[in-house]
């Protein structure tokens, strides 16, 4: 297929344009590298500098493209709580400028980068697509309207899609292929790599006295590289006539953030300096995904389910 990869060379994107290469895809890139970096394209895609938000670029870039991959959002959630016009902007009218793009060029299949945070603060741990939808920040918010605006273009216009809900993504390409660090990340391994880079003094860590066997929180933790794969095999099923779906990408495993700085330490053979801290506004205890939708649908299977090789894969880049 040919697929135009919209945020193709941000940290998520640029794995995942790996990935539809590998799979003998040809992939455009558009891009217009405000989180994106232009060290994380390779020479073999054609690259395309150009907004969401400019319609007229999009249609050109898109024009005879089969699928688009759409991951050009913007994700801070306490950013979104603060200036949701950007995210209003970016998120939605960007989503539907390429939903109208893709009418308009023909474009028939769309694999969209969706989110855990459609679930909210769900009442049980283990998370599958049947939790009720109740996003308690404004980036979640926008995730869950562009997942409703795409069953209508589905249902009206025939664009198939699917929303592939990610939990928390981390890592590095093992093979070393991409070379840009996410700029900015306000997420947890990235944050410890920091201290033990020296930029910063220590972790904070956001309460110990959640209802958990060590008292932080746990999330599921997802390799780039398997979601990166999901994106693969969605395209590929919704070209073999799957209907349009929205899937939780997860590992179906646990790990507290003691545990992840334990296995940061366990790796790097250092101490991570932590201090406790309040609990953060809008955190769970426990959000693990069952992903067993994406498993029989698109029978994918995450390769890295230890956090140590996850974390080996950040470390040896850092
Ligand atoms: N966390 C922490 N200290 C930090 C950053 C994150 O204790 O400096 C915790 C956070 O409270 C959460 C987990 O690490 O329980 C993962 O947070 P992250 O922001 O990476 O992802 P989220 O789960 O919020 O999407």
């Amino acid at each position: 297929m040919k697929v135009l990869v919209v945020g193709g060379a941000g940290y998520i994107g640029s794995h995942v344009a790996k990935a539809l290469m590998q799979s003998g895809h040809t992939v455009t890139v558009f891009d217009n590298l405000s989180s994106g970096q232009k060290i994380n394209l390779f020479s073999q895609n054609v690259f395309v500098e150009g907004n969401i938000l400019d319609y007229k670029a999009l249609c050109q870039a898109m024009k005879g493209h089969d699928a688009v991959v759409h991951l050009a959002a913007k994700k801070a959630v306490g950013e979104s709580m603060e200036n949701p016009m950007l995210y209003s902007v970016n998120n939605i009218s960007g989503s539907i400028n390429i939903l109208n793009a893709m009418v308009e060029t023909g474009a028939k299949y769309l694999v969209f980068s969706s989110s855990a945070a459609v679930y909210g603060m769900p009442d049980k741990s283990l998370i599958d697509e049947n939790t009720p939808l109740n996003p308690i920040n404004y980036y979640g918010f926008t995730k869950l309207e562009i997942e409703k605006f795409m069953q209508w273009y589905d249902q009206l216009k025939n664009i198939k899609f699917v929303a592939l809900r990610y939990f928390n993504a981390v890592g590095y390409d093992a093979d070393g292929d991409i070379r840009g660090k996410e700029i900015n990340s306000q997420n947890l391994l990235p944050i410890i790599m920091e201290v033990l880079s020296g930029k910063r003094s220590e972790l904070k860590i956001f309460g110990n006295d959640y209802p958990t066997p060590d008292g932080t929180c746990i999330r599921d933790y997802i390799h780039v590289s398997d979601l990166a794969s999901a994106h693969v095999l969605a395209l590929e099923k919704l070209a073999q006539g799957m209907a349009s779906q929205s899937l939780n990408l997860g590992t179906g495993k646990g790990t507290s953030v003691k545990e992840m700085v334990e296995a940061v330490e366990k790796v790097s053979g250092r101490k991570v300096p932590v201090v406790y801290a309040p609990r953060r506004a809008g955190d769970p205890a426990i959000l693990i995904a069952s992903a067993d939708k994406a498993r029989s649908l698109l029978g994918w299977k995450p390769a890295y389910t230890d956090i140590c090789k996850i974390v080996q894969t950040v470390y040896s880049i850092n």
